[in-house]
């Protein structure tokens, strides 16, 4: 009897508290993905990036200048005595110093503001072709990923990325030139002059190969020119995530979080570099296929930008998000990923106001003023959904929770428990333009799409239905996880994406 009592006061706690979560919180709309004049992508200062995203009714702002911008091709044997360079602004050749000093000086002037230093990060590329033959490619430079809440300048510094310390692979074969000193010396007695020449060429070329690196080519050759480039490129393979892995890893040891960014963009850019000495200039094509694959391939990291360029493969309803979040479900991932929108703005160069992209995050009630580390463990936990909007106006979640057994109640991010009864979703939607506009709202649960709703904004949806793995299950015993998830639309480019809600039975808790 005794314990009866208190397993209904703990289950009055919880109910209690489950309903403050669903009724009462702190909204916070947070802008990521923006360059500053720190890169050649960004024409506006930091502070003028602050200043824009505050007026636009946004808090928190996650800048994401390049944390270096460089390729560099050194041709066996020669490397660095006929290499080809070129290196854009960036954190690394401003300093991150610097960078982070100039952010923490815009949080002091505007207290009101959460800013957040990011990098976008390159961990990775490839060459093709060569500067005789003139269809020099560099592949794959623009994989990109956004590295948030790095506040050390030597985590910048020791970052495993493209220009910084990773990617080039150590090569003994780049030690070569020691033959020609060793051969000199032998000669300096028999053949003085000889003896020396070689002597000295040998010194000159091991120091040129320093730090005897080199960045592989992938087997191709002078044979790609006049073909169609995107049809003779190959798309990632799961050999290509090792770097961009290393850099996930490295970020979360660092206590940050990592974000793939427009896994479904492409990019076919051409540049002009000298080859010392003094030689004409090289033509440089720069060509990156779309990576959405590499999604995939990669854990460990906290997301990837469903808006803009990550929504048709990626996140379209039984996409590649959703294959990732069933193998989180199955114990084949140690976390799941969550969904985010990125701006990749640049200045008014972008054509759109700065917060046609956000992140609108729910925080918990008694945070009146959330920190930086809260709004960062908000968007670590997925406690948010992602929204693209039209120019003047938006789609706004007013209310929003999945309601599994005994009165458990999340919202995006968290996790209901299931007894095998139907699940309900508690949507309230409305727009901010107060027009009723009608809206789509799709349910996908376990990777599957589970129902469709016409509503209106502003409205309200109470909708129960079964899980596919739930329906499945639902005469064995035994533990089931799964998730449901919902896009709303109100006509292109309105749209909402939330972030999962995961169930479990009690048996897999
Ligand atoms: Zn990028």
């Amino acid at each position: 009897m005794r314990s009866f009592v208190i397993l209904t006061a703990a289950l009055a706690v919880a109910f209690l508290s489950a309903d403050a979560a669903a009724r009462e919180r702190a909204e916070i709309r947070c802008v990521m993905h923006l360059h500053s004049d720190y890169t050649r992508a960004g024409n506006d200062t930091l502070e003028e990036l602050v200043v824009k995203a505050r007026a636009a009714g946004i808090h928190a702002v996650i800048p994401t200048d390049h944390a270096s911008a460089s390729f560099e091709w050194t041709p066996f044997p020669f490397a660095a005595l006929l290499s080809l360079r070129k290196e854009f602004p960036s954190i690394m050749f401003s300093s991150p110093e610097k960078y982070l000093i100039d952010i923490a000086r815009l949080e002091k002037k505007y207290p009101d503001m959460i800013i957040i230093p990011g990098a976008e990060v390159a961990a990775d590329y490839s060459w093709s072709g060569s500067p005789l033959s003139g269809d020099l490619i560099v592949k794959g430079w623009h994989r990109h990923m956004l590295v948030v809440g790095m506040e050390d300048p030597d985590d910048y510094r020791n970052l495993p990325a493209v220009g910084i310390t990773g990617g080039a692979s150590f090569e003994p074969i780049m030690f070569w030139p020691v033959f020609l000193i060793i051969a000199g010396y032998g000669f300096l007695r028999s053949r003085p002059r000889r003896g020396l020449a070689l002597f000295l060429c040998g010194v000159v070329l091991l120091a040129g190969n320093y730090p005897f690196k080199s960045r592989r080519a992938d087997g191709a050759s002078a044979s790609f020119a006049g073909k169609n480039v995107s049809r003779v490129l190959p798309t990632a393979s799961p050999s290509d995530a090792g770097p961009y892995q290393a850099l996930a890893d490295y970020a979360a040891s660092r206590g940050a979080l990592t974000f793939w960014a427009h896994p479904e963009a492409g990019n076919n850019e051409e540049f002009r570099s000298g080859l010392p000495p003094a030689l004409p200039p090289v033509k440089v094509r720069s060509v990156t296929e779309p990576y959405p694959e590499m999604l995939r391939s990669t854990r460990d990291y906290s997301g990837f930008a469903v808006f803009a360029e990550g929504y048709r493969i990626a996140g379209a309803p039984g996409g590649l998000w959703d294959d990732i979040l069933l193998e989180y479900c199955d114990g084949k991932r140690p976390a799941p990923v969550w969904a985010v929108s990125e701006l990749d703005y640049g200045g008014d160069s972008f054509g759109a106001p700065i917060d046609i992209l956000q992140n609108v995050l729910w925080i918990e009630p008694s945070l009146a003023r959330p920190t930086k580390k809260d709004i960062l463990r908000a968007i670590e936990r997925g406690s948010f959904y992602a929204l693209w909007k039209g120019k003047s106006h938006g789609l706004r979640l007013k209310d929003f929770y999945v309601e599994g057994s005994r009165g458990s109640r999340a919202i995006f991010g968290g996790s209901v428990i299931s007894d095998g009864r139907d699940i309900l979703a508690h949507i309230e939607i409305e727009s901010s333009d107060a027009v009723a506009a009608p809206v789509k709202i799709t349910l996908i649960a376990d990777g599957k799409v589970v129902g469709i709703i016409e509503t209106t904004a502003p409205g309200r949806i109470r909708h129960r239905f079964s899980p596919p793995r739930q329906s499945r299950n639902n005469n064995k015993a035994g533990a089931i996880k799964g998730y449901v998830r919902f896009i709303v639309e109100a006509g292109y480019p309105d749209t909402i994406a939330t972030n999962p809600v995961f169930y479990t039975s009690e048996a897999a808790k």
